[in-house]
């Protein structure tokens, strides 16, 4: 956490040249603009950076397009790959007449819930540990695109998993599709990779755990450590940035899309969450999974919402393709301490302190800002109107005969259910003026735009299908 003092101090002791002002837009993309570090002295952080907010889709008209960008020091790191030596930090976005925080600057959301949690009196600080995973693609039998892999898979996978006598020829020691589960290298190929993202990720000051091979063939995961709302929003944006630039590096791509390969897991982000109240953890208690009885209404109120939650956890139209039944992704909105097949699950801890809440459902493909501050609307919302999320769950939830089933509700089945979903229920957001309506219409107006150009674009499969009809 650096003061504005500390970074003009970093600035001079290492000899900065650039300073890179970064925001990010609705849809979670990171962009920047690279200033002389002469520019850059306490001034700055107080008056902000101009900019032209009707180039970011989602933001303004161009007849009210003026902005301002308002610099963060507690975010600053040095950029670890450019040339120069350039100090980032990540930017609110803020009116320029009024300077009041932007109603539709996903960083400023997640400020606002921060800030009401405290208003609340229900806690004084949310931990988040998002656990974000990816592809990396271009290894031997990868070098072709995603998409030609995609239709591959099945051929492929149907030799791996029934035919023995099938001939695939030599795969490399690469791992099987839904077989990649912590092996050993060679089976394992970004050994190397991953660890150079991991330092990368501790030389610019973000806390690191540990890094593996997933499940599915080419996927990864890195762990960080939990943190605040925003802090580890930012260190989300941080840790993609990070992981595109090393994979680049390699002359690897890496992909945060949610479903690359059919037939394969998908990448999900699950965010592990905790409330703090007077320096103890809220969520620690003698109920369900050792869990407080607040905890329970968390996930109560995180079940209630969750099909609009989908709209900002999994906002695009592939997110829905992740959420099948058979690849540890959840389905149904349903919680347990044990199995991995429901939305939410209870991680197993002793400590008191490290007592959590796990929400499987969202994917890497969102915002972090507005998904985690969405969560954390959700799970207050359970809280403060006392939602009983009704019994676990403790079976697999894949393996359920239809009647029990039927009895359960699920997620979204697609995005645009998700954006109607949220279309018809927004209050919870709404509350203490964190979110905006007038935020989440340009939000579901933008996010449509997506789901009409998915429906309306004819599918690869549908040839397969339909072409001889
Ligand atoms: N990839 C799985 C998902 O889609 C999660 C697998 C795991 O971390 N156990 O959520
Ligand atoms: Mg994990
Ligand atoms: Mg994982
Ligand atoms: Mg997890």
């Amino acid at each position: 956490m650096k003061t504005v003092a500390e970074v003009l101090e970093l600035l001079a002791a290492e000899q900065v040249a650039y300073v890179d002002i970064r925001f990010t837009d609705p849809r979670g993309t990171l962009h920047h603009v690279t200033l002389d570090v002469d520019l850059v002295d306490e001034d700055f952080f107080e008056e902000g950076l101009m900019f032209d907010g009707s180039s970011i889709a989602g933001w303004k008209s161009i007849d009210q397009s003026d902005m301002k960008l308002m610099p963060d020091p507690s975010s600053a790191y040095l950029d670890p790959f450019y040339a120069e030596k350039t100090l980032c930090l990540h930017c609110s976005v803020a009116e320029p007449d009024t300077g009041e925080p932007y109603s539709r600057d996903p960083r400023g959301t997640a400020v606002k819930a921060e800030a009401w949690l405290k208003a609340s009196g229900i806690g004084d600080v949310a931990w988040f540990g998002p656990e974000a995973e990816f592809f990396l693609f271009d290894d031997v039998r990868f070098s072709v695109t995603p998409q030609k892999v995609a239709y591959q898979v099945d051929a492929v996978s149907a030799a791996w998993n029934t035919d023995t006598s099938y001939d695939m020829g030599n795969q490399g020691h690469r791992a099987p599709f839904k077989g990649g589960y912590v092996p050993v290298n060679p089976v394992d190929d970004g050994q190397d990779i991953r660890s150079e993202m991991l330092s990368t990720l501790k030389r610019i000051g973000i806390k690191v755990d540990k890094h593996h091979h997933e499940v599915a063939t080419c996927q990864h995961e890195l762990g960080t450590i939990f943190g605040g709302l925003v802090e580890q929003a930012d260190n989300l944006q941080k840790l993609k940035y990070v992981i595109h630039n090393v994979a680049h590096a390699y002359g690897k791509t890496a992909t945060f899309m949610p479903k690359p390969i059919k037939g394969d897991n998908g990448s999900g982000m699950h965010v592990n969450m905790s409330i703090w109240k007077n320096g103890k953890p809220l969520f620690s208690g003698d109920k369900y999974a050792d869990l407080s009885q607040e905890a329970l209404w968390f996930i109560g109120g995180i079940l209630r919402h969750a099909k609009a939650l989908n709209a900002l956890t999994n906002p695009s139209t592939n997110s829905y393709k992740r959420l099948v039944p058979g690849f540890e992704a959840p389905v149904l909105r349903a919680y347990s301490a044990r199995n991995r097949s429901g939305a939410v699950r209870i991680p197993w801890t002793e400590s008191p302190k490290a007592k959590r809440v796990e929400a499987r459902f969202p994917d890497p493909s969102a915002n972090p800002y507005l998904a985690f501050s969405a969560l954390l609307m959700a799970g207050l919302d359970g809280i403060r109107n006392k939602i009983d999320p009704g019994p676990a769950s403790d079976k697999d939830l894949y393996d359920l005969p239809p009647e029990e089933l039927a009895g359960i509700p699920t997620v979204c089945g697609s995005l645009r259910e998700a954006l109607d979903e949220l279309e018809n229920d927004m209050d919870f957001l709404l509350a203490g003026d964190v979110f905006t309506r007038d935020q989440l219409e340009a939000y579901i107006r933008l996010k449509r735009g997506e789901v009409e150009a998915f429906e309306q674009t004819p599918h690869p499969i549908e040839y397969a299908m339909y072409f001889s009809c």
